[in-house]
């Protein structure tokens, strides 16, 4: 299988939130990689640190939150050669920091309202990131903005570049926020949940145009999603995050039919599948328990409570390392340590 190149590295990333009832270790060792033009899927249940990551890779933690260790490195490709820049050295608000977010890293947040501004039309808005990132004049902004709503699939552009976000539906508001994302032809989109709030049909639209931006424009996606079946449709490679760490990151195929983490194989038999019977439905399996109290995480293994293969005396008191179980597949539990 061919390999691309590097894009970003991701290593032992922590991000804390210092909070008067305790520190929340929302990122708390994160490591992995993604290469030009693949779409990585980052899955686990809400407050997994998914969403933090992703902030931390674009340097807009907000307050209490920082980034008190490891790197980012992004791979930034000028006109011939490659500069390595690790981002959590930058400052949020420096002229680089500024000129790769948005511009080289995007990112399409769950829910558009609250990145979509109430008070300028979606053209403007879209223009502004344009002529900010690459020195257009308003006329040929204005041109690629009709283009870029063109391509998303936003009926009728030039009547749409003129309309607020709150005139528009769900899905088109969607599809706003993409061609913003997408306006300055970053490496990286970084997708939030970019459809949970969407009904199926047009989460379905939506991630087929995704599919086929990416083609088109050859970037990276980073897709974060609670949703397996989303997973499955969209990526190539996934990591799977529980309480602040990658507890498991291989191939798609793999993760679906050779999981090895007890956590990836719980969240798998929590789907249901095309086909179960009624009777079948019924026993559709819940991962037991709750995720833990973030502000007191249990000892060792931080899964070990809800475990079906915990082992007594040795998981609640050993922190797992990751374990390459197999060539690109990796693995955080004791059941393989030492393998
Ligand atoms: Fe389960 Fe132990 Fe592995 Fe944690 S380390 S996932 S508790 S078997």
């Amino acid at each position: 299988m061919e390999t691309k190149d590097l894009l970003v590295e991701v290593k032992n990333l922590k991000t804390y939130f210092y909070l008067d009832e305790g520190t929340v270790r929302a990122v708390d060792g994160a490591e992995f990689d993604i290469r030009r033009g693949e779409t990585l899927g980052v899955v686990g249940e809400s407050g997994c640190g998914k969403s933090v990551t992703a902030r931390s890779i674009l340097n807009i933690v907000a307050k209490p939150g920082k980034t008190i260790d490891g790197q980012i490195l992004y791979h930034r490709r000028t006109n011939d050669h490659t500069d390595i820049l690790d981002l959590t050295q930058l400052p949020p608000q420096s002229d680089q920091m500024r000129a790769i977010r948005g511009a080289e890293i995007a990112m399409v947040f769950q829910e558009p309202m609250t990145s979509l501004s109430p008070v300028h039309t979606i053209g403007n808005q879209i223009m502004e990131a344009i002529i900010l990132h690459q020195r257009t004049s308003q006329e040929e902004a204005r041109e690629l903005v009709i283009e870029m709503l063109d391509l998303v699939g936003m009926p009728l552009p030039e009547r749409t570049i003129d309309q607020y976000a709150h005139e528009l539906s769900g899905g088109m508001r969607q599809r706003a926020m993409i061609a913003m994302a997408l306006s300055c032809h970053p490496s990286l989109l970084i997708a939030d949940e970019p459809t949970t709030a969407l009904d199926v049909t047009t989460e379905a639209q939506i991630l087929k145009l995704m599919r086929s931006l990416q083609e088109e424009l050859g970037m990276a996606i980073m897709y974060i999603t609670h949703n397996l079946g989303v997973i499955a449709q969209m990526t190539e490679n996934v990591v799977v995050m529980y309480m602040g760490k990658v507890v498991e990151s291989a191939a798609v195929d793999t993760v679906f039919y050779n999981p090895q983490h007890p956590y990836t194989r719980a969240l798998l038999q929590s789907i249901p599948r095309l086909g179960q019977t009624t009777r079948d439905r019924k026993r559709l399996a819940s991962i037991r328990g709750m995720v833990p109290d973030p502000y007191a995480l249990p000892r060792g293994c931080h899964f070990h409570p809800r475990c079906d293969r915990m082992m007594p005396g040795i998981c609640d008191r050993q922190d797992p390392q990751m374990v390459e179980v197999e060539p690109g597949h990796k693995v955080r539990c004791l059941l393989y340590n030492g393998k």
